[in-house]
């Protein structure tokens, strides 16, 4: 069974680990110190690096950790990423030996007009799992930066559409600000208004909110629950 660690890197960021006690794969190395530092502590050896998009937040540790030991770098086809040895688009599929994964591309355009998800099938006891960067994160998403508003729309409906008990490792730690605008479009959101006193209880211990999941996020996160009469009414009136 694999191990799935949320490494913190600069204020709010999340680097990805995957091991599986020997081996491990990293999703977005910002920065290479704690991935390193993480390695040496476990004693596991990089196989592999996952990109999402361009963002320095996201790449900027992948030369060091590269010059460490080379290993494959996995990246969106559609960005320019000089460490990328392995350019990826939607319906690619990614096969690492260890930790085994295998892994669908995603197109998820919007926060960049080229950022990718991996999607991590599940299959009898085990879960799926997503890796979804600055697309999807808990109860909110990513800023527009590069796409249109259509585009994230569109990509935040192909990840609400993965099974619902899917793990999805964002790559910030935003819930409790995202919580708060979620609170302004739904106030009257059981799930969520407990939702925020446990996501709050955890910060407070200094513990990460993720991963979460699918089937949560469809419960509590405004940006999936956008066509909702209440949700489009309560926004409608704060415009006002
Ligand atoms: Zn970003
Ligand atoms: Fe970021």
């Amino acid at each position: 069974t694999l191990e799935y660690v949320p490494v913190p890197a600069f204020t709010d960021n999340y680097i990805w680990l995957v091991s599986n006690g020997r081996d491990a794969v990293v999703v977005d190395p910002g920065e290479a110190a704690p991935v390193r530092a993480f390695l040496a502590q476990r004693r596991l050896r990089l196989s592999a690096i996952l990109l999402t998009h361009h963002h320095a937040d996201h790449v900027g540790g992948v030369a060091d950790l590269c010059g460490d030991a080379p290993v494959p770098v996995y990246g969106p086809a559609a960005e320019a990423i000089a460490e990328v040895t392995h350019p990826l688009s939607g319906g690619d599929r990614v096969r690492i030996e260890a930790p085994a994964m295998e892994l669908t591309v995603l197109d998820v355009p919007g926060h960049t007009r080229g950022h990718i998800a991996y999607f991590q099938a599940g299959r009898d006891g085990v879960a799926p799992h997503v890796f979804c960067g600055d697309t999807l994160f808990a109860c909110g998403c990513g800023r527009l930066f590069e796409g249109t508003p259509a585009q994230m729309l569109a990509s935040l409906d192909a990840l609400a559409a993965l099974p619902g008990e899917t793990q999805v490792h964002c790559a910030h730690e935003y819930t409790l600000s995202n919580i708060r605008f979620a609170l302004a479009c739904e106030p009257d959101n059981a799930e969520l208004r407990a939702w925020h006193e446990e996501a709050a209880a955890r910060r407070a211990r200094d513990e990460p909110t993720l991963p979460t999941t699918i089937a949560h996020e469809r419960a509590v996160n405004p940006f999936l629950r956008a066509q909702r009469e209440d949700v489009r009414a309560t926004l409608a009136e704060q415009l006002h």
